[in-house]
């Protein structure tokens, strides 16, 4: 018997994410999180797929730490028949936000890796600590087989220093690691892969613009699958008007909270990533809020609303320059997949760039990618499903079978 299932793990400050994967078929076996970590009322909630092992299962109490919350998921997918100390696990795929300049693809982890990925923390003071805690633990579970780190900046390595740098001083950026290095990017490799098989050719034959609209959101432009730009630059915080961030703005704006405002940077830094955004601008940050809130006349809701299309269609518009030529344009993630109305307004006026939709194939609820423009339009918009942990279990299972 050949170990073909991935555990992937996606660990962060507070909460694990988790699927299990038979990389045989691409099926899901189990699917699961456990949130609140360290609090009383942490809550795991386990749900076993494919017909393996029992139904849905949820239970809350303390979980003190990152040790304890894998001990409580091996336990529950022990209990469908599906533990990791069986023979059939290949490898564990860890999703770490940042891996700097040093890490372009999909790497085993040895002490080396897991020191250098720490020594990255810096850069991503939120999360790769989480990720480093869920890579020591699941070490320490199963020693014998690869642990896999699959980076949310690898697919963004290829950007050209032009578009990666930012116009400061180079001493002091080379000094401090200040550039641009792009986050969702193992979404944005799914998407643009996918997207270029929806129009039936080859990832090399077709340049595409991602639209990765979740909770936080990207965009990325990419060239015959290589990724040429992405708005996310040195942490997530740049580019789009995202659920809490702010997205771009004149850096002087921190200076004057700072020096006006009397704000300190971690003020600065809570407001800008955390109560900014749709959040900021009028109380919700679920799309699905702003636009009942926006039907209904509320004017916060649709001043947010307004702002975050209008910085949509510039990044469209400044990647279709980019590209030169566009074959597809395509939304991704929570609002990318689900909300008709955002796509709508983000191509409306956009003729002249070649991109029209197919109204009624916009209003389509499914699951599946597909097309929403015309078959006559010179660019083809699109709806694909992202699927993050697929993408890191086929990363993962490709580099330890190779
Ligand atoms: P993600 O980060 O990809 O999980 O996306 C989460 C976000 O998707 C939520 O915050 C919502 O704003 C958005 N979302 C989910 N479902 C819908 C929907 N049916 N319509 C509009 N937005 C949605």
């Amino acid at each position: 018997m050949t170990a073909s299932r991935v555990l992937v793990l996606n660990s962060g400050s507070s909460s694990v994410k988790y699927q299990l994967l038979d990389m045989a078929d691409r099926s899901r076996l189990a699917a699961g999180l456990v949130e609140r970590i360290g609090e009383e009322t942490s809550r795991l909630v386990h749900e076993p797929l494919a017909g393996a092992g029992g139904g849905r299962r949820e239970q809350t109490g303390p979980i003190a730490d990152h040790d304890a919350a894998l001990k409580a998921v091996a336990a529950e997918l022990a209990a469908d028949g599906l533990g990791l100390d069986s023979p059939e696990l290949a490898a564990v795929g860890h999703r770490v936000v940042h891996g700097g300049t040093r890490f372009t693809r999909p790497t085993v982890i040895d002490d080396e890796v897991l020191a250098e990925i720490r020594a990255l923390v810096p850069l991503a003071p939120l999360h790769n600590p989480a990720n480093v805690t869920g890579i020591e633990v699941a070490r320490h579970l199963r020693a014998d087989i690869p642990q896999v780190a699959v980076f949310d900046t690898a697919f963004h390595s290829t950007i050209p220093d032009h578009a990666a740098q930012y116009a400061i001083d180079a001493a002091t950026a080379a000094r401090y690691s200040v550039r641009r290095y792009g986050f969702h990017g193992t979404s944005h490799a799914y998407v643009s892969r996918a997207a270029a098989a929806l129009l039936g050719k080859a990832p090399e034959e077709v340049n595409v613009i991602v639209l990765h609209l979740g909770n936080g959101a990207s965009a990325s432009a990419v060239r015959g699958g290589v990724c040429v730009d992405t708005s996310m630059g040195l942490t997530p915080l740049e580019g789009l008007v995202m659920g809490t961030r702010s997205g771009d703005l004149d850096p002087a704006v921190i200076f004057h909270l700072a020096r006006v405002g009397g704000m300190s940077v971690d003020e600065i830094d809570s407001l800008l990533n955390k109560k900014s955004g749709l959040l900021g601008m009028c109380g919700d940050n679920d799309m699905r809020e702003v636009l009942r809130r926006a039907g209904e006349g509320d004017e916060a809701a649709r001043t947010a609303f307004a702002t975050y299309i209008h910085r949509l269609k510039k990044y469209i518009g400044a990647y279709t320059a980019v590209l030169g030529r566009v074959d597809a344009v395509v939304f991704t993630a929570g609002v990318g997949e689900n909300a008709a109305p955002v796509r709508e307004a983000a191509v409306a006026g956009l003729e002249e760039l070649g991109l029209v939709l197919d109204r009624e194939a916009n209003a389509v609820r499914s699951g599946e990618a597909r097309l929403i423009s015309p078959a006559s339009a010179r660019v083809a918009v699109a709806v694909v499903p992202t699927d993050e942990e697929l993408e890191i279990a086929t990363q993962a299972y490709e580099l330890v079978t190779r």
